[in-house]
């Protein structure tokens, strides 16, 4: 251990940005839902490369499908056709409803998002872009830009292409700027009861209209949602608010923009897109994470209108479709029918929700238990009646603990405060139970 401690010291030198965990952990192999450190100790891993493992580490079909790949083409440039890019384009074609037929193929979320931002805003002629507060779109420093949520913000980004009359009013409800200075961010608390549903709605849908109030009515160039954000803690939207807040982007002359990144390939369990869970239809939707299961790829899906404006040849993207990569994701795919992962997702999502929620009733510092399929979050607070976040050094008391009881999940929300569960999608009821179990315990610890 004294030696593994040495080395992870000597690693964060180099790349000082691997520090999720105070004990460090080092991953040796991975199998399906499960991961194996140096000493060969087995973990359940429950976050998945942050939601990225779609159908399993190292899952056979999908390895075998790389390993020919690799044999046969690395790289052309997709200035080239070749088959598995032929081939892919076609399938992922097939899981989008018309008018989404247009596909360009990136390396990753945030460059998916970039390229979104460009082709709104090359359509509309307008620059501002809405997004969530509480909202995570990308490391690039135009993605930065979009995301609110600030701990993951740096000051060269804030600012970043501000011309922005909206600023002021966009922080006083729960909008985040496009490229906005740090605020104190609001999660949008999530509420079990229709009725507040309700009320919360048109509570922030008033806030929407006084941000276009207060903004110069033509320059919307897109809204950016997630369908349930990830990063920001599994937060659920009240009914009908993507599509009220989609009907008055484009009213001013904005197109919708769907960050599928975590939420889509069947995670929410019920639908294979997450936004096909809010009756919209956005005009592009951008992917990436358990689109290949791990292997670098992202993807922005558009309609042929805005592909129209965009242009021919605009866009280059050395990697982007790269043989493997579609090989890999075309396997995916596949994979996912065969093994029916968005029923699993459905199936051991609301198992999960369940087994949670009684856990729930039984701590004070669980705030919340929420999400969708597998994308599930915990929110931990010092007590439920004033909902403040649980602080830091408690979260990680209890996360350590988990992960030494052999479970890996996740952190996220705008404090830090909510625990995040996204496994791949081929866990089973018994790894259900046994996280449960793990979790239920930690928390008992941590209360002794
Ligand atoms: N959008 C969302 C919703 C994400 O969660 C992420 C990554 N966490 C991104 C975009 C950025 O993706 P990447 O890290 O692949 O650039």
């Amino acid at each position: 251990l004294m030696h593994q401690f040495i080395q992870f010291k000597m690693i964060l030198e180099i790349i000082p940005n691997v520090t999720y965990y105070k004990k460090p952990v080092f991953i040796h192999q991975g199998h399906m839902q499960w991961l194996w450190d140096v000493d060969g100790r087995r973990y359940l891993d429950l976050f998945a490369g942050v939601a990225t493992v779609s159908v399993g580490h190292c899952h056979p079909k999908v390895t075998a499908a790389a390993e020919k790949q690799l044999r046969k083409l690395w790289h052309t440039t997709n200035i080239y056709v070749y088959s598995p890019l032929h081939e892919y384009v076609d399938k992922l074609a097939a899981t989008l409803p018309e008018p989404l037929k247009v596909i360009y193929l990136t390396n990753s979320g945030s460059e998916a998002n970039d390229l979104a931002m460009l082709m709104a805003r090359l359509h509309t002629g307008n620059f501002d872009i809405i997004t969530l507060r509480g909202s995570y779109h990308g490391g690039s420093p135009q993605t930065m830009g979009l995301t609110s949520n600030s701990a993951y913000k740096y000051p060269i980004a804030i600012g970043l292409g501000c011309h922005n009359t909206m600023c002021p009013d966009v922080f006083a409800g729960p909008w985040g700027g496009s490229h906005c200075r740090d605020s104190p961010i609001q999660t949008i608390r999530n509420c079990s009861c229709p009725q507040g549903l309700c009320m919360a709605n048109d509570k922030y849908i008033g806030q929407l209209k006084e941000v276009f109030a207060t903004s110069v009515p033509s320059r919307i160039a897109a809204f950016f949602g997630e369908p349930i954000m990830g990063v920001g803690g599994a937060v659920q939207y009240p009914k009908n608010f993507l599509k009220d807040t989609y009907k008055l982007v484009r009213e001013r002359g904005g197109v919708c923009i769907a960050d599928e990144v975590q939420t889509g390939f069947g995670r929410t369990g019920s639908h294979f897109w997450g936004f096909q869970g809010h009756d919209i239809m956005p005009d592009i939707v951008t992917m990436a994470k358990g689109i290949a299961n791990g292997f670098p790829m992202g993807a922005v899906v558009t309609t042929h209108e805005i592909a129209a404006s965009f242009g021919r040849g605009v866009h280059f993207n050395t990697f982007g479709g790269n043989p493997v990569a579609c090989a890999i994701a075309s396997s995916v795919l596949d994979t996912m029918k065969e093994d029916g992962t968005q029923q699993i997702s459905h199936e051991m999502g609301t198992y999960l929700l369940m087994g949670l929620s009684k856990i729930r009733d039984k701590y004070e510092i669980i705030g919340d238990v929420r999400g969708k399929g597998l994308q599930i979050g915990v929110e931990m607070v010092k007590d439920k009646a004033s909902r403040e976040p649980l602080p830091p050094a408690a979260m990680s008391e209890i996360f350590e603990d988990t992960k030494d009881m052999g479970v890996l999940i996740g952190k996220g929300g705008v404090y830090g405060q909510t625990f995040r569960i996204k496994p791949p999608m081929c866990i089973t009821k018994d790894d259900a139970d046994f996280f449960l179990a793990v979790f239920n315990q930690a928390l008992n610890n941590y209360m002794e």
